[in-house]
């Protein structure tokens, strides 16, 4: 796991000690309970700098006694045992749509512990939105009981363009709304509050939770989300890289086939988004069926009924029709890889989305036509993997892990 560990050989002795309470809080993300003899251990601090530490983060209320231990390995004695308060601290996961937005409360371990789906109408204004998220976050925190200082940051993930350096929606999928939306800024000046709040594009979020899975070799890697839209998210020397405009990570509408006759939203024509949009895709099959009435296809594409699964599961049962249709696709993915290669040079491609739950035949033959890029016959591999991982849990992940990564980062305890 690509557990963050704060390096511990800062100079200024403050500087030192807030970096020791942010190595011994991060211990705690990913460990329920431990004893100051384990904490010494894993972070090689003294027994009594430990002690000290956590006997101020008991008196501040972010850690909390769990009692006695059950072994004996300080001289006979059982340890008293220590954990993350988690209720203390929390994170607000704002996912805004069209139409709703859904308000997660995260506890440091990224879990929800509660869960809100708040509906409005899809003309509403963006002013109208941002109030929204306010009174509904507002209402939510006061319900719960929950004070400013327990929150480490709000994150709203959103649709479309997003800058997250400025907290602005550069273009947003709500075509009523005006371009470079800056609702970071907004919220902040309406909450009654002040909370760290992060603004960014939902797949950069659910990118960074893949992230933090992997193993702690992975440095540079990419994510794509693609269904009927693609978004994605390039990690690189383990930080989400956006460019001067935050369009990185934009690869639906990196141009894969310039001659081809489809229109994307963006304006331009052969989109990687639009040449494998899993609604275009099921469209197309059903409009070539005619032509096909002996694949196992027949039946759902005369139905109306066919989907992207049903290729994906034909093309495992050997079907020769749905089998061609994937191998286009197929191409379309290497091609986007080989750009990927050359513009990010990621160790690996994480795939999620409708791509994601592709079953066998199409990560299979993806990874296949992969292997044969080898770039100037350099022989360096690239995984590439297909990601079942939940949509909204992923998201969750990625917003709860980037809260807590930045209050490390600033805390004072
Ligand atoms: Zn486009």
């Amino acid at each position: 796991m690509n557990q963050y560990i704060p390096s511990l050989t800062a100079s200024k002795p403050r500087t030192i000690k807030r970096s020791n309470q942010r190595a011994v809080l991060e211990l705690f993300r990913y460990n329920e309970s431990l004893s100051i003899g384990e904490i010494s251990g894993l972070i090689s601090l003294s027994k009594t700098s430990v002690t000290k530490i956590i006997g101020a983060f008991l008196e501040s209320g972010v850690i909390k006694s769990l009692g006695k231990g059950p072994s004996t390995d300080e001289g006979g004695k059982r340890p008293e045992l220590f954990g993350l308060e988690a209720s203390r601290l929390c994170t607000v996961a704002i996912s805004l749509y069209h139409n709703a937005f859904d308000v997660a409360l995260l506890n440091v371990h990224a879990e929800a512990f509660y869960y809100e789906n708040v509906q409005f109408s899809p003309t509403l204004d963006y002013e109208d939105v941002v109030k929204a998220l306010t009174d509904g976050t507002v209402r939510i925190l006061d319900e719960r009981g929950l004070k400013p200082d327990q929150i480490m940051g709000i994150v709203v993930g959103c649709a479309g363009v997003v800058d997250s350096h400025q907290r602005m929606i550069r273009t947003s999928i709500r075509t009523n709304w005006n371009l470079n939306l800056p609702i970071g800024d907004d919220l902040e000046a309406a909450l009654p509050f002040s909370v760290p709040i992060f603004v960014d594009n939902f797949v950069r979020f659910q990118g960074y939770a893949s992230f933090m899975r992997e193993d702690s070799n992975i440095d540079n890697l990419v994510f794509i989300f693609s269904s009927a839209h693609t978004g994605g998210c390039v990690i690189i020397d383990r930080e989400i890289v956006s460019g001067t405009n935050s369009f990185v990570g934009e690869i639906g509408h990196m141009i894969i086939d310039p001659k081809s006759n489809i229109r994307c939203n963006c304006g331009n024509y052969g989109c990687f988004e639009e040449t494998v949009n899993i609604d275009r895709i099921a469209a197309e099959t059903i409009s070539a069926k005619d032509g096909h009435r002996d694949s196992s296809l027949y039946l759902a594409a005369d139905a109306r009924t066919l989907n992207i699964n049903d290729i994906f599961a034909a093309a495992d049962g050997g079907d020769a029709w749905a089998q061609e249709i994937l191998d286009g696709i197929v191409q379309n993915f290497t091609v986007l890889i080989q750009n990927l290669t050359v513009t990010c040079d990621p160790q690996k491609v994480i795939i999620s989305g409708a791509y994601g739950r592709s079953g066998r035949y199409f990560p299979e033959k993806l990874s296949e036509s992969v292997a044969k890029l080898s770039f100037y016959k350099t022989q360096c591999e690239i995984i590439v993997e297909c990601s079942e991982t939940d949509t909204s849990q992923n998201f969750f992940s990625g917003a709860g892990g980037y809260t807590f990564q930045h209050f490390l980062s600033r805390a004072e305890f």
